[in-house]
């Protein structure tokens, strides 16, 4: 057994439906501009992009959505706080140079999620052609709701599932997974064509239109319909330098 000099940090993990073990978390990948009306939304031209990707940390992941009502504290250094609703797709079997047709028998379940994001630092990374880390990958910037094991997932459809998210009760974004530019097979493939895909990775699968500000005091609820929501509440700013 290896002894360690300072206390090991504990493995995320995710719930998942009618399961008492847990989902561990290795990594989580992000898709960039999705959906072709966010990229617009974003001032990009969604036809001529390829599949991009950034990252986030595992500890980024908790539980949203399972018993009580899940809370973050309005997070440090960003005066533009953005939801992003997002299906997430959770890796059970790894793999490079994975097939399109293969690409779903690597899914171990499906999620709900949002990709947290500061606004104004992504934006102002991105405008100088800097790494949008200090946008994307905060502390607790991807909340998740409950992973359902793909074979319990008979509800959810790929391509005619509908992906809301609500701020307050009111709906902010309303798409189906249908619209997704690259599809959840292309996706898988594409990332194990660079890197290899482990057991345990999640991929965050993009965002549809209608991204905007959230608020301390403020509710989100994600729903993909087939899935567990996401649900998650937004505390008071962590210090006044925020204010
Ligand atoms: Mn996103």
């Amino acid at each position: 057994m290896t002894d360690y000099v300072i206390s090991k940090p504990d493995t995320t993990s995710l719930t998942v439906v009618g399961e008492d073990d847990r989902f561990p978390v290795r990594r989580i990948f992000c898709v960039g501009r999705n959906y072709a009306a966010h990229a617009r939304e974003m001032g990009m031209d969604p036809e001529r992009d390829p599949p991009f990707f950034f990252t986030k940390p595992s500890d980024a992941a908790f539980d949203a959505g399972v018993t009580e009502k899940a809370s973050i504290p309005y997070p440090l250094d960003t005066r533009n706080f953005h939801y992003e609703a997002e299906l997430t797709v959770a890796i059970g079997k790894g793999g490079t140079s994975i097939q399109v047709k293969d690409a779903l028998e690597h899914v171990y379940g499906y999620a709900t999620s949002l990709d947290l994001t500061r606004r104004d630092l992504q934006l102002a990374a991105r405008d100088k052609g800097r790494p949008w880390d200090w946008g994307k990958a905060f502390d607790l910037s991807a909340p998740t709701g409950p992973i359902c094991r793909r074979d319990d997932a008979a509800d959810l459809d790929l391509k005619k599932s509908v992906i809301r998210l609500f701020l307050d009760g009111q709906i902010k974004q309303d798409a189906t997974l249908g619209e997704l530019i690259w599809s959840v097979p292309e996706i898988i493939s594409t990332i194990s064509d660079s890197i290899e895909l482990k057991p345990g990775d999640l991929i965050m699968t993009g965002t549809p239109a209608g991204v905007g500000p959230i608020m301390p005091g403020q509710d989100l609820k994600v729903q993909i319909a087939g899935l567990p929501d996401t649900i998650l509440h937004i505390d008071e700013r962590l210090n006044s330098l925020n204010a």
